[in-house]
C-alpha cells in the first residue's frame, strides 16, 4: 500500500470574518432558544450521517467542532433514535481523554452537535502521514486511550468502534476518544444483541461468531490499533472481507520480526481468541512494554508528520 503524502500538522487558522462574508460557504447558524449565533468555518470531515465543521460562537469567538446532521438523514424514527442515543450517552461523559460534549440544538434543516475542537484531527490522519509510529509515541497514545476506556468501562459503557479515526488529537497533542455512534451500555451475555457493528478489520472473533460484544472486545480492538500503529497495517487485512473474517476467527496474523520483543509479547497477549484469556486494561498498563519502556510527557506537534527526536 502506498504511503500517502505528509499532511500539515494542524488545521489552518480560521479565515477572518470579512473573508467569510465574501465566500459562498459563509453561513451563520442561530440557536433560536438561546439566541446565540455561530459562524460556519471550514469542513473538518465527513462521516456516515454527518458533516463536521469548525464553527465559531460570534459572542466570544470560541471555536467548536460541530457535527451537522441533515434532518433528511434522520427522517425515520430508528435513525433519529440512533442520534439521540449518541447525544444522550456522549452528554453523560466527562473525562480528560474523552472529546468534550458542549451542547446541541436543531433547526428545520439540521441537528447540530457542538464538540470540543480537536484541531489536529485524528490518529488516522497522523498514521496516514507517518505510516508507523515509534514505541514511545505508541505508549504515549495508548496510555491516554486506556485511561478513557477504563473510564467508559467503569461506567458500564462499551465503545464498540475503536479505530484510529476515533482517537482525536487537539492543538496541544492530547488524545481524546470520540464518536459514540456505536457505543452501548454493557449487557449480560444473555441480553447482548448479537448484531455486528463496527469496523470490519477490528472486530473481535466473539463478535463475528455472534456471541456479543463485551469489554474484552474493546480490548481486542485496542490490540489491533497497537499493531496498526507499530506495523503500518492492520493485523487482519486481506483483499477479501470473507478472508479477513476467517483470519480473525482463527487469529491468523504475523508479527514482523523487527518489532520490539515486548511489543510482540503484549500484542499476542491481547489478540487472544478467547475473551477471558485476553489481558485486561490494567494488565496492559502493567506489562513490561509500558513499565520497561519510556513514555514521553508530551509529543511535539511535528510528530504528526515526522519521526520525533525523543529523549528519556
Ligand atoms: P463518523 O461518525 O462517520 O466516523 P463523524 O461524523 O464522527 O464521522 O466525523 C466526521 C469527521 O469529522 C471525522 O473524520 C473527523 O475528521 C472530523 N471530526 C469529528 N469530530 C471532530 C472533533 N471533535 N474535532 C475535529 N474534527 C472532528
Amino acid at each position: 500500500k502506498a504511503s500517502p503524502a505528509a499532511q500539515p500538522p494542524a488545521a489552518k487558522p480560521n479565515r477572518s470574518k470579512s473573508e467569510h462574508v465574501k465566500t459562498e460557504l459563509a453561513q451563520v447558524v442561530v440557536d433560536a432558544k438561546t439566541g446565540r449565533s455561530y459562524c460556519k468555518g471550514k469542513l473538518l470531515g465527513k462521516g456516515g450521517f454527518a458533516r463536521c465543521y469548525e464553527m465559531t460562537d460570534l459572542a466570544n469567538n470560541k471555536m467548536y467542532a460541530v457535527k451537522v446532521i441533515p434532518q433528511s438523514r434522520v427522517s425515520k424514527p430508528h435513525q433519529r433514535e440512533k442520534i439521540i442515543n449518541e447525544i444522550e450517552l456522549h452528554k453523560s461523559l466527562q473525562h480528560k481523554h474523552v472529546v468534550k460534549f458542549s451542547h446541541h440544538f436543531e433547526d428545520q434543516d439540521n441537528i447540530y452537535i457542538f464538540l470540543e475542537l480537536c484541531s489536529r484531527k485524528s490518529l488516522a490522519h497522523i498514521w496516514k502521514a507517518r505510516h508507523t509510529l515509534t514505541d514511545p509515541e505508541v505508549r504515549y497514545y495508548l496510555k491516554q486511550i486506556i485511561s478513557a476506556l477504563k473510564y467508559l468501562h467503569n461506567k458500564g459503557i462499551l465503545h464498540r468502534d475503536l479505530k484510529l479515526g476515533n482517537f482525536f488529537v487537539n492543538e496541544n497533542m492530547d488524545l481524546r476518544l470520540g464518536d459514540f455512534g456505536l457505543a452501548a451500555k454493557l449487557e449480560t451475555v444473555e441480553q447482548r444483541k448479537k448484531t455486528i457493528c463496527g469496523t470490519p478489520n477490528y472486530l473481535a472473533p466473539e463478535v463475528l461468531n455472534r456471541q456479543g460484544h463485551g469489554t474484552e472486545s474493546d480490548v481486542w480492538s485496542l490490540g489491533c490499533v497497537m499493531y496498526t500503529l507499530l506495523c503500518g497495517n492492520p493485523p487482519f487485512e486481506t483483499l477479501d472481507l470473507k478472508e479477513t473474517y476467517k483470519c480473525i476467527k482463527e487469529v491468523r496474523y504475523s508479527l514482523p520480526p523487527s518489532l520490539n520483543p515486548s511489543a510482540q509479547k503484549l500484542i499476542s497477549a491481547i489478540l487472544q481468541k478467547n475473551p477471558s484469556d485476553r489481558l485486561t486494561l490494567d494488565q496492559i498498563l502493567a506489562h513490561e512494554y509500558f513499565t520497561k519502556g519510556f513514555t514521553p510527557e508530551k509529543l511535539p506537534p511535528s510528530s504528526c508528520v515526522m519521526v520525533p527526536e525523543l529523549n528519556p
